[in-house]
């Protein structure tokens, strides 16, 4: 849909035309649960709204166009849509999935399937070779987020995707962190791309909101089917914020480029800091692949303090004055969080250690203020 027009002008316009009624540019909000038929089954295309309905409609035919892909689906989380995603398995089937993940996707997995039937192996996957011996018959799918959560380690889609490929899995990646503006997973050869839209999709902290995206039909309807018969579906007001938030993501994102790699120079040459993750580092263990699936390193930056203690940690998140101390990321505010005892606390101190996830790591959102006022807040807490 739209492949011949450029990522910024498909952010604006990709699978949106003005609404038949009256024209009106953006669509409608039919918050309505219900369509008039004429007759028992003719109707104008919608007939109920957790089957469908035009305003979450727009914003499917968005996610679409925005990750270069077939079919969109617009879920009420992120975790609805992951929840659809492993609800295509049965029992006895297996997962391989990334070790360092958001804590959230960790328990939908450890404590909703696994007690139904589902296995769930958790790898660091920067090396994909070590990732063919993990697959046996039972290997259904592969869970990739790529730039990792919170450790920003990079995987190779591609390299990942050609396994995955070989052995008849399917690939689902979550590309929540990077954005389609950054990197287009399906383009790397992904069959299913998973957003929490809560985050850069809606990217002003108002919505909570998730999507999937498959080029392939088959595997669109199976989503579908999911989708109405489970029913965590994008409602009507939610799919406008998501959608209207789409609209400016390319402007957002390269702010947030700008202002992420501003942080992590800045924080890198501090004297009170001991590591920071941010692929865009030469020296980052992941940089030649981050250079070469993404358009750009984001604005997510996790760093640990040479003291590196939960103290110290707790006492420079809690002294932040233009970053907020909350969780989520993503949105036009720059947000801290202390993943060990936020985002990550559902996983298990010894599981989230084994990650990297050290009770002193501290996580950035970079917002898209002025660079300046951020790094003077960053040097004040710091101290
Ligand atoms: C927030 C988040 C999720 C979960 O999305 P919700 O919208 O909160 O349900 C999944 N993956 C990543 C990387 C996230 O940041």
């Amino acid at each position: 849909m739209n492949e011949e027009l450029k990522f910024d002008t498909r952010s604006i316009h990709g699978g949106q035309e003005p609404d038949k009624a009256y024209g009106a540019v953006m669509p409608p909000i039919y918050q309505v649960s219900t369509f008039a038929q004429s007759a028992p089954g003719d109707h104008q295309g919608y007939e109920y709204s957790r089957s469908g309905n035009p305003t979450r409609a727009a914003l499917e035919r968005s996610l679409a166009s925005i990750e270069s892909g077939n079919y969109g689906l617009a879920f009420a989380s992120g975790l609805a849509a992951m929840d659809a995603v492993i609800k295509l398995l049965s029992p006895g089937d297996e997962v391989l999935s990334t070790n360092d993940l958001y804590g959230g996707s960790y328990r939908l997995f450890r404590r909703v399937f696994e007690p139904l039937g589902i296995k769930f192996n958790f790898t660091g996957m920067q090396d994909v070779a070590a990732l063919e011996p993990l697959i046996n018959e039972h290997t259904r799918l592969i869970w990739v987020e790529t730039p990792t959560n919170p450790m920003m380690n990079v995987i190779d889609i591609e390299a990942v995707a050609a396994l995955a490929k070989k052995h008849n899995i399917l690939l689902a990646v979550d590309n929540t962190f990077a954005t389609p503006y950054l990197q287009r997973p399906l383009e790397l050869g992904a069959d299913i791309v998973m957003h929490s839209a809560t985050k850069y999709l809606g990217g002003h902290s108002d919505v909570v909101a998730g999507g999937l995206v498959v080029r392939d039909k088959d595997l669109a309807d199976k989503l579908y089917f999911l989708q109405n018969a489970s029913g965590g579906v994008c409602g009507p007001m939610d799919s406008y914020l998501v959608l209207r938030g789409i609209k400016t993501l390319h402007l957002r994102m390269q702010r947030h480029c700008e202002n992420g790699e501003a942080i992590a120079k800045y924080l890198e040459t501090h004297p009170k800091i001991d590591r920071v993750y941010w692929p865009g580092f030469p020296t980052h263990p992941n940089h030649d692949i981050a250079k070469r699936q993404m358009d750009g390193f984001g604005g997510m930056i996790s760093f640990v303090t040479k003291k590196g203690d939960l103290e110290d940690a707790r006492r420079i998140v809690s002294a932040l004055k233009v970053f907020t101390l909350a969780e989520s990321l993503g949105g036009v505010e720059s947000l801290a969080g202390h993943p060990a005892s936020m985002t990550h606390a559902s996983i298990p101190k010894e599981e989230r250690e084994k990650s990297g996830v050290t009770d002193g790591l501290v996580r950035l959102s970079v917002g898209i203020e002025h660079a300046d006022d951020l790094i003077a807040d960053l040097a004040q807490a710091l101290g």
